[in-house]
């Protein structure tokens, strides 16, 4: 498989790069983590100037019809950078959706000022007792009139503190746990009868426990086909996990820079810790497990948008099973090999650590993962 980028590919990652390099070091993260949004809506802008939040959109849609890889390969360098915008919330999941399913008013009104940077978007699918499994939907709609009525509780929305518009998964039909009867609807942040809390997660970044309290919406907020979503919903949250592969591969790639930087510069007994080849070895397995994710990372990106959805299901849950324990190598690594300093808030080290834990559980575990990789057909032949 070729993995050579193209030459348009090659300068939108060396801009990306710069941005970061230049204008969202780690200072930036760490400054807006007390900030009443987490990330600046100035910040959100220049992205969509840039063209990286319409990057990979048709362009019947306002986008630049690239792939997911693109993607991908913007994310990676977000990462490095611990970059805090919403990207993957409102890119990714919630402007994939409205892509996938919207009509052309849709379309217009909440996917248009998105990708010019002007409105965030979020996704709310988890419920307290859903796990990974979002067909497991205890919220309502109802019909009402010609609309809606929503009633329920979202947990560990991303960006859901903030967005101006947010996609909710609600049953209009069907038991808990049902595939039939899923429903999406966009839902305005500031609907009457929406409460949002913010929620601080352990990796600095905002999500938001979400109250339905009979929200009103019209027909027109129905998304795609009423009770039909089930499918797409799994699609957009394949599409988070590869996001997520993409982005901590970003942050295992910078931490296993700083911990090479640091073994050469940290001298114990008259010379760098880094001249010890016993430490040497273990820098070796970190680079070997990086560049494993990178291998996945790209496989996830381009299957994602398989034909075969069970094509696309290996390669994302092959790519999240390394993320966390190759990942884990790397992160468990970095911070013995850095010492005690590492476990303090001072220290970068372990603001890279604490973001990758996030996005290891998000959209899948390693242990729900390998299940649904076991569970593919042709897995029981693979392996005798
Ligand atoms: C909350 C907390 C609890 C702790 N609890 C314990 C405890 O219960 N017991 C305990 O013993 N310590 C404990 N420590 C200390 C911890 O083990 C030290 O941080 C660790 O020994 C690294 O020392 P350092 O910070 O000076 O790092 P450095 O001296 O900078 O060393 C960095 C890394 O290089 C390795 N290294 C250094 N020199 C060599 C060498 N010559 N050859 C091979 N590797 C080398 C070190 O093992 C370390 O992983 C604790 C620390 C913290 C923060």
């Amino acid at each position: 498989m070729n993995f050579e980028l193209s030459e348009e590919q090659k300068m939108m990652v060396d801009a990306v790069r710069r941005f970061v390099d230049k204008d969202s070091p780690v200072t930036r993260f760490r400054q807006m983590r007390t900030t009443d949004v987490g990330y600046e809506p100035k910040v959100w802008k220049t992205m969509a100037d840039n063209g990286w939040l319409a990057v990979a959109f048709p362009e019947a849609h306002g986008g630049y019809g690239g792939s997911f890889v693109d993607t991908s390969l913007i994310l990676e360098q977000f990462g490095r950078g611990l970059v805090p915008e919403p990207y993957i919330a409102s890119v990714v999941l919630a402007g994939g959706l409205l892509s996938r399913l919207g009509n052309d008013m849709q379309i217009e009104k909440f996917l248009a000022p998105m990708l010019e940077g002007r409105t965030t978007l979020a996704f709310a699918y988890a419920e307290k007792q859903s796990r990974y499994d979002a067909t497991d939907c205890e919220t309502t709609a109802t019909k009402s009139g010609s609309g809606y009525t929503i009633r329920g509780e979202k947990v560990w929305v991303l960006n859901g503190h903030a967005a101006d518009a947010i996609v909710v998964a609600a049953r209009t039909s069907g038991g808990s746990r049902d595939a039939d009867g899923l429903s999406l609807f966009v839902v305005d942040g500031d609907a009457p009868g929406l409460q949002r809390t913010r929620v601080h997660g352990m990796d600095g970044h905002s999500t938001a426990l979400l109250r339905l309290d009979g929200v009103e919406v019209g027909a027109d907020r129905l998304l795609g086909k009423e009770g039909k979503a089930s499918e797409a919903v799994e699609w957009a949250l394949d599409r988070g996990a590869a996001a997520a592969v993409a982005e901590a591969q970003g942050q295992l790639a910078s931490l296993f820079t700083m911990t090479v930087d640091y073994l050469k510069q940290r001298k114990q007994f008259g010379r760098a810790i880094g001249s010890f080849q016993a430490l040497q070895h273990r820098a070796s397995d970190m680079f070997a497990e990086v560049e494993l994710c990178k291998g996945m990372m790209i496989l996830s990106a381009i299957r994602v948008d398989s034909a075969d959805a069970n094509e696309r299901r290996a390669a994302i849950s092959a790519a999240k099973v390394q993320l966390q324990q190759g990942g884990w190598y790397v992160q468990e690594n970095s911070i013995q090999l850095f010492g005690g300093i590492a476990i303090t808030d001072e220290q970068d080290v372990g603001l890279y650590f604490k973001r990758i834990r996030v996005l290891q559980a998000l959209f899948g575990d390693a242990d729900w993962h390998l299940g649904r990789y076991a569970s593919l057909p042709g897995f029981d032949g693979a392996a005798r």
